[in-house]
């Protein structure tokens, strides 16, 4: 699960990471009431308004201003809430922003050079440990670093068995090139940061930009946090920080009834039961010179209620123009689950816009293909793999 950069920030300095400070507002007024309070904290008159949404890059499309009194700030965070930002890692129409996160400005007037690192923290796949990611090179695109100049990332791999030891933490402020206070700090920093990695049960932290200030404080400015979702259960208060209008609509609603839904820019809706069946039928639909609209599991129990929501889901999406029901009916038979697709069509009146391409394979599936071929719906039904895409291809063109 994907929280926002205030809450990602709320966890890490639960554990004692130390953060830029700031206070969440969802209107204008509320933010001049909060730079009022932080000013009192803090001493400084200047703030950032940075926009809350799921996706990074926000600077970059306009999301973080520097204000520099309550006039501003006033200005400002009434400008980004509301507004649909565009980021390089939204989509064109961008997200809209519902809520801004005042911010101390820790980039003190006057301090000529911060030094901005980045650091994530994440899963191995291939040696199944943790590890830290760090660069020199922060603040910006990481993938542009990977890309021009490799050698200027690190990587400190972590021993389950003993945690994040600290010469490795010593390690990492070396190679950051700290020394004296700053490399104290950033030992600090790292330990802290992945003690919150741990005990949070998260999948992912990338805090870009890690910031040493001009008198050696190190901070973390940015912070996207991933959660994992099957850890949820003994985190409620992570759990209720879920922001579901961060997430599609329609995933949202498939998840509520149970199905396993994820959207897709193609123009070939998919309904699947099994995950390795349905990856292999979007690879079908690509191969017939579609696009797939979405994946989209409907599990084990593909009966009359379940395929029509599944139905109602895809159709939501007015990309697609044809639907391609793939279903091996092994534990479910063919016949239960074409009844199904026929009171679904039924039920459904004239909803249906779209021609749908029906592949029912297993148990009783040649009863089932004549269910659907004497049903007098527009569903033609194939037993080949093959021969399904070859109709997919056809009504696509
Ligand atoms: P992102 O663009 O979504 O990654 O958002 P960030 O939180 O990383 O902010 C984007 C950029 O805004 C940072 O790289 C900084 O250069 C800048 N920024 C963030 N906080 C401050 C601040 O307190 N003062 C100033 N002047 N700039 C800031
Ligand atoms: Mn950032």
């Amino acid at each position: 699960m994907n929280i926002h950069e205030y809450q990602g920030k709320e966890i890490l300095g639960s554990f004692g990471v130390r953060t830029q400070r700031g206070i969440v507002a969802q209107t204008a007024e509320e933010a001049v009431k909060a730079a009022k309070e932080l000013t009192e904290q803090t001493g400084t008159g200047w703030h950032v308004i940075k926009a809350q949404v799921h996706a990074g890059g926000r600077g970059k499309g306009g999301g973080v201003k520097l204000a520099k009194n309550l006039k501003e700030v006033e200005q400002i965070a009434g400008e980004i809430i509301g507004m649909n930002l565009v980021t390089p890692q939204t989509s064109a129409e961008g997200k809209k922003v519902h809520q801004v996160y005042v911010a101390e400005d820790v980039y003190y007037p006057g301090d000529s050079e911060p030094e901005e690192y980045y650091m994530s923290v994440l899963l191995n796949r291939a040696t199944g440990r943790n590890m830290i990611m760090y660069s020199t090179e922060g603040g910006m695109d990481i993938e542009t670093v990977a890309e021009e100049t490799p050698h200027l990332i690190f990587t400190e791999e972590i021993d389950p068995a003993t945690g994040l030891l600290p010469f490795q933490a010593r390690r990492i402020a070396f190679n950051l090139g700290l020394s004296g206070a700053a490399f104290k700090e950033m030992t600090k920093f790292v330990m802290s940061l992945y003690k919150a990695f741990d005990k949070s049960d998260s999948s992912l932290f990338e805090i870009n930009p890690v910031l040493k200030t001009s008198d050696d404080k190190i901070l973390a400015v940015d912070a996207k946090v991933t959660l994992d979702d099957n850890a949820l259960f003994r985190h409620k208060d992570y759990a209720e920080m879920r922001d579901k209008r961060e997430e599609n609509p329609t995933e949202v609603e498939a998840k509520e009834v149970g199905l396993n839904y994820v959207d897709l820019d193609g123009n070939v809706g998919c309904m699947v039961n099994g995950a390795g069946l349905a990856m292999a039928t979007m690879d079908l639909i690509k191969q017939a010179g579609g696009e797939p609209a979405n994946f989209l599991d409907v599990g084990g129990t593909a009966d009359a209620k379940r395929v029509e929501e599944a139905f109602r889901l895809i159709l939501k999406d007015e990309k697609v123009e044809a639907i391609l029901v793939n279903i091996f009916g092994g534990i479910v038979r063919c016949d239960r689950v074409a009844q199904g697709i026929v009171d679904a069509y039924k039920n459904m009146g004239d909803a249906i816009k779209v021609p749908i391409i029906v592949r029912l394979q297993g148990t009783n599936a040649d009863v089932a293909k004549k269910l659907i071929d004497e049903s007098g719906l527009a569903v033609s039904s194939a037993v080949q793999f093959k021969e399904a895409a070859d109709k997919v291809q056809a009504v696509l063109s």
